[in-house]
């Protein structure tokens, strides 16, 4: 009879001390380890929609779509695909909100019937162009950005009037009610090419 190595034995006695190293799935939840790279999630509150995830992921497991809700409010919905995910961790670690904005974390069981159960989404409020209704920026974005550069923010009539009106300051109907294209059209939420446009127009 082959008689076992030291290694073994001493593997049998640490088994029967601890335990196995084994979790009976599924009858028990098997706890992945903290460093486990596991499904990315979204968070909502501290995702600004600036699309950077999207741009590095390399399987284009990261989307969105640009829509008017029901309600008549611009929203980005953000979407992980979860079944095109293949965990590398990207996403996060080039996330602009201070890696937060979408996190790896250790939820492994990701098994599912139905297609649809694959995807995550969130959704962000979207600023659209006053004068060509195109998406500019999210309103969380915007305001990271007037944040990071401070009072020249003031330089740009879109940042400080998207901040002016996310602290409620100024009512959207006085500036929305200006609809001729001359230089009027300079104090409003534009997107560069509309702020190319009334910038460059002679009309008054
Ligand atoms: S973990 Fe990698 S593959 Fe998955 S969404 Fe992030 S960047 Fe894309
Ligand atoms: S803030 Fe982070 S999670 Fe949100 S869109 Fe930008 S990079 Fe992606």
């Amino acid at each position: 009879m082959r008689l076992p190595k030291v290694r073994e034995l001493i593997e049998a006695i640490k088994a029967l001390i601890k335990g196995p190293y084994t979790s009976k799935f599924p009858k028990e939840a098997h706890v992945a380890h903290p460093n486990f790279r596991g499904q990315p999630k979204f968070n909502s509150d501290k995702c600004l929609g600036c699309l950077a995830c999207e741009e590095v992921c390399p399987v284009n497991a990261i989307g969105h779509e640009d829509i008017v809700d029901d309600k008549n409010n611009p929203r980005r919905v953000m979407i992980h695909y979860t079944d095109t995910c293949i965990f590398c961790g990207q996403c996060e670690a080039a996330c602009i909100s201070d890696h937060q904005g979408i996190k790896l974390s250790n939820d492994w069981e990701l098994s599912f019937f139905d297609r649809k159960a694959a995807l995550e989404t969130i959704e962000k409020e979207l600023v659209l162009c006053e004068a060509c209704s195109q998406p500019i920026a999210c309103r969380d974005h915007l305001n990271w950005i007037s944040a990071k550069i401070g009072e020249l923010t003031y330089a740009s009539p879109t940042l400080f009037l998207a901040r002016l009106k996310s602290l409620g300051i100024i009512d959207e109907n006085i500036i929305s009610g200006v609809k001729d294209q001359g230089r009027s059209d300079r104090v409003k939420i534009l997107c560069a090419r509309c702020r190319r446009a009334t910038t460059l127009t002679t009309k008054e």
